[in-house]
């Protein structure tokens, strides 16, 4: 391939995986994060930065080496991606990690352009019986959110009464804050979709479970949906990601809800590759990883290459009860011959933070399902 180096803002497991796609078009991929950072154990080179992708000088020490700039996450300084965009092309374009790394400022970005969200409103300077008066308006449960720097439901508080509005504001304190209006949703589902120098164009839709706010499982197929509903939702999520500037892949979570119409709504978006993506390495025959790199390089990205090959049921593993336990799911995934396993190289398995993933394939779901149950239980059995 040509010699274009691609640098990476953040080097955890989707900048791993995306180096795994990268090494075999043998691209260079430079990233920033800490020395020994998971994508940087497998990418030998001197090209690496060690800093913080939060630091505007590392960033802009990156770009000097690189010929176009992306990132594994959009919690990222917007400001210093601006400056470096003037000297190297920066993929997706640095507007779209500034909207989307508000989740208050996507929400109305979405919401003016036609994309159905759940309504949302401006916490900001309220005092305490103002975020009380908007909870009587939304109605409860709602949800309050930090606007910025939110992941796996940090962030995120479940506004149950008028009293848990004192608590959440408490728990939230410091952080810029906004509420929705509950989603009262049948199922939750996602479509990762590819912008390329030609237009948009998606992955097939999958479901997904959260519990704890965390990703726990992606069913693709989706269970139990209609082909028109998940043809809907791939969709939805086309119109949300075309408003946006620039290339890559996006995760779009979105909700089915319970009514008869079978509405559905934009959760969020994320610029990058993303969890419910995961299974497009073995179950696609392009990953997600390898679109993101083909999209910001401008390589051809064949319609047929985003097709669904074969059922798949992806598991999240997460730190457990105990230091090991993660390691105790991947050695009993071993056991099952269509499980592809994937350990993360991070380092302490905090109880909460996404340690690895297990991938099953089958012909059909059901087989799929029968496949991964014991692994579901096992990781049921050692939450922390
Ligand atoms: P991520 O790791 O995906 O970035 P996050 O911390 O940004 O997560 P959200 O996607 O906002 O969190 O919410 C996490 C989960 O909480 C959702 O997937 C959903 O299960 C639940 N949730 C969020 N917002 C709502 C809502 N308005 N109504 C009902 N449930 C919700
Ligand atoms: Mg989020
Ligand atoms: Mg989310």
């Amino acid at each position: 391939m040509d010699k274009r180096k691609v640098g990476v803002l953040g080097g955890g497991q989707l900048g791993r995986m995306l180096i795994e796609s990268s090494n075999r078009l043998n691209y260079e991929v430079r990233v920033l994060d800490g020395e020994g950072a998971p994508a940087k154990q497998i990418s030998s080179h001197n090209g690496h930065i060690t800093g913080s992708f939060k630091d505007p000088a590392a960033v802009k020490e990156l770009a000097k080496g690189c010929d176009v700039l992306t990132a594994e996450i959009e919690h990222v300084d917007t400001e210093m991606l601006e400056e470096v965009s003037k000297y190297v092309v920066v993929e997706p374009h640095w507007s779209t990690f500034r909207i989307i790394k508000d989740k208050y400022n996507q929400k109305m970005f979405l919401k003016e352009r036609g994309v159905a969200v759940a309504e949302s409103v401006d916490l900001e300077g309220l005092r305490e019986e103002e975020m009380v008066a908007v909870g009587g308006k939304l109605g409860y449960p709602c949800m309050v959110k930090s606007k910025t720097d939110a992941y796996d439901g940090r962030g995120n508080f479940v506004v149950k009464s008028e009293a848990d509005m004192k608590t959440a504001r408490e728990v939230l304190k410091g952080r810029p804050l906004y509420a929705e209006r509950w989603a009262e949703f049948r199922l939750e589902l996602a479509v990762m979709v590819v912008k390329t120098k030609d237009g948009v164009k998606t992955f097939p839709t999958v479901e997904t479970i959260h519990e704890d706010s965390i990703c726990k499982l992606t069913y693709a197929p989706p269970r139990n949906v209609d082909a028109a509903t998940a043809k809907r939702a791939q969709e939805l999520a086309k119109k949300a990601v075309e408003g946006f500037k620039g290339k890559g892949v996006f995760g779009v979570e979105m909700f089915l809800l319970k009514d008869k119409a079978g509405t559905l709504l934009v959760n969020e978006i994320a610029p990058r590759p993303h969890n419910s993506g995961h299974y497009t390495i073995e179950a696609c025959p392009l990953s997600q990883y390898d679109a993101h790199l083909r999209a910001i390089l401008d390589l051809p990205i064949p319609d047929a290459g985003l097709r669904l090959r074969e059922p798949a049921i992806m598991l999240n593993i997460l730190g457990g009860r105990t230091p090991d336990s993660h390691i105790e799911i991947a050695q009993l995934a071993m056991e099952c011959p269509n499980a592809s396993i994937h350990l993360y190289g991070k380092g302490e398995a905090r109880p909460g933070r996404k340690m690895g993933h297990i991938v099953v394939t089958a012909p059909n779901l059901a087989a799929a399902e029968r496949d991964i149950q014991p692994l579901i239980d096992a990781v049921d059995d050692q939450k922390g």
